[in-house]
C-alpha cells in the first residue's frame, strides 16, 4: 500500500531538489501517494496568505509532509510560512543531523545532532516597534516548552546509540530565559542517568564545534542558537546542500533541508539535491521504513566516496539530474 505523504514543493531549488527525491525515494522501493499542496509568495498572490488552510489541513491529516523551502520577505512581507507551520502544528522539535559524507571535506570528519527548540525564543513573533527608532523583540521560553524539548533530545540520544547530550544556553547573560531553560534541562536530564550530560555557553559552542565538533554529542538548544549552529554544521560538512532536518511534534512531522530557497541557483538546474534527500531518509525511518532508509544512505556513502559525481556546491559540474540517475542508480 503507498503512503500518502504532503508534498509541499515550496520555491527558489525547491521544486528542483523535490523532484530529485521524489525520484530517489521511488528508486528505493517506497509507493508513496504525494499529496501536491503549494505555499509562498506565489500562493499568497492568489489566495492572499502564503500558507493557506487546506495545506496546514492537509499536513495534520496526513501527519507526515515533505517539504522544499519557501522564500520569506526580508524586513516587512509576510511572516515566515516555515516558522508559522512549525508553530501552528507545534512541530516542537527540529532535528538536524550534522554528518560528513566521504571525500567532501577531509578536514573534518563529523557526526554530530542539533536538537533545536522549533515553537518559541525570539521566533515566537513577539516583536513591536515601541517607539521610533526603538525596536523590542520578546524571548519567550516556557517550562513546559523547555522540558518537552530536553526530554525529547535524551530520547533521542538513547533511541540513536549516543552517549551524551550537551545543553547549549546563555544563562550567564539571559539569566531568567536561558537560566530556565537550562534548569529544566537539568531536571530532564536526572531521569537520564545513562546519558552523559554536558552544559556550554553558545558561544564556546560555536567554537568547540569548529575545533571537536564530535565531543558535543548531541546539541540542545533554544530556537535562535540551534538555527545559528545548524549553518555553523553545514559549513563544517560541505555545506548547506548536505544537512537534513526534520520538524517534530507529537501529532504530525515536516521533513526538510536546512537550507533555504537558494535564489542564486534557482532554475539553473544545479542545485544539491542531498540535503532534502538525507531529509527523506530520515521520513523513511519516521516510517519504519528503515530497509529504504539504510540502502539510500549507503548509496550516497558509495556515490560521495567515488568522488566523480559532484554537484557544483561540491566543487563538481554534475547538474541535479545527473547527481540524481547515478544515486538512483546505485540503490
Ligand atoms: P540559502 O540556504 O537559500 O542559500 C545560502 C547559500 O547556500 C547560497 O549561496 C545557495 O546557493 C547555497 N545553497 C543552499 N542550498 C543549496 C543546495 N541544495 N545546493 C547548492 N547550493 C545551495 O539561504 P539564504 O540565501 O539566506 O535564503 C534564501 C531564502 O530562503 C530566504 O528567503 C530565507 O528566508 C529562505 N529560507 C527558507 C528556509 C525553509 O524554507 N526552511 C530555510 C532557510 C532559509
Amino acid at each position: 500500500m503507498a503512503y500518502r505523504i504532503t508534498l509541499i514543493p515550496g520555491d527558489g531549488i525547491g521544486p528542483e531538489v523535490v523532484t530529485a527525491t521524489q525520484d530517489v525515494v521511488s528508486a528505493a522501493g517506497v509507493a508513496v501517494d504525494w499529496e501536491i499542496h503549494h505555499a509562498g509568495i506565489e500562493v499568497a498572490k492568489l489566495t492572499g496568505s502564503p500558507l493557506p488552510l487546506p495545506v496546514i489541513d492537509a499536513v495534520r491529516k496526513n501527519r507526515i509532509a515533505l517539504k522544499g523551502p519557501v522564500t520569506t520577505p526580508i524586513g516587512g512581507g509576510f511572516r515566515s510560512v516555515n516558522v508559522t507551520l512549525r508553530q501552528t502544528l507545534d512541530l516542537y522539535a527540529n532535528v538536524r543531523p550534522i554528518r560528513s559524507l566521504p571525500g567532501v571535506d577531509p578536514r573534518f570528519d563529523v557526526d554530530m545532532v542539533i536538537v533545536r527548540e522549533n515553537t518559541e525564543g525570539l521566533y515566537a513573533g513577539l516583536e513591536l516597534m515601541i517607539l521610533p527608532g526603538v525596536a523590542q523583540s520578546i524571548k519567550l521560553t516556557t517550562e513546559r516548552g523547555s522540558t518537552r524539548i530536553a526530554e525529547f533530545a535524551f530520547r533521542y540520544a538513547k533511541k540513536h546509540g549516543r552517549s551524551k547530550v550537551t545543553i547549549v544556553h546563555k544563562a550567564n547573560i539571559m539569566k531568567i530565559s536561558d537560566g530556565l531553560a537550562l534548569d529544566c534541562a537539568r531536571r530532564v536530564a536526572v531521569g537520564h542517568p545513562e546519558i552523559q550530560l554536558g552544559e556550554m555557553i553558545v558561544d564556546a559552542a560555536a567554537m568547540t564545534m569548529v575545533r571537536d565538533p564530535n565531543r558535543l554529542g548531541v546539541i540542545v538548544t533554544e530556537n535562535l542558537y540551534g538555527d545559528i549552529l545548524s549553518d555553523l554544521g553545514a559549513g563544517l560538512v560541505g555545506g548547506l546542500g548536505i544537512v537534513p532536518g526534520a520538524n517534530i511534534g507529537d501529532d504530525a512531522a515536516v521533513f526538510e533541508a536546512v537550507h533555504g530557497s537558494a535564489p542564486d541557483i534557482a532554475g539553473k538546474g544545479y542545485a544539491n539535491p542531498t540535503a532534502l534527500v538525507q531529509s527523506a531518509v530520515m521520513m523513511l525511518r519516521h516510517l519504519g521504513e528503515h530497509d529504504a532508509g539504510d540502502r539510500i544512505e549507503r548509496a550516497l556513502t558509495t556515490l560521495y566516496r567515488a568522488g566523480q559525481v559532484r554537484t557544483r556546491d561540491l566543487g563538481g559540474a554534475a547538474s541535479t539530474s545527473d547527481f540524481t540517475r547515478a544515486l538512483c542508480a546505485e540503490i
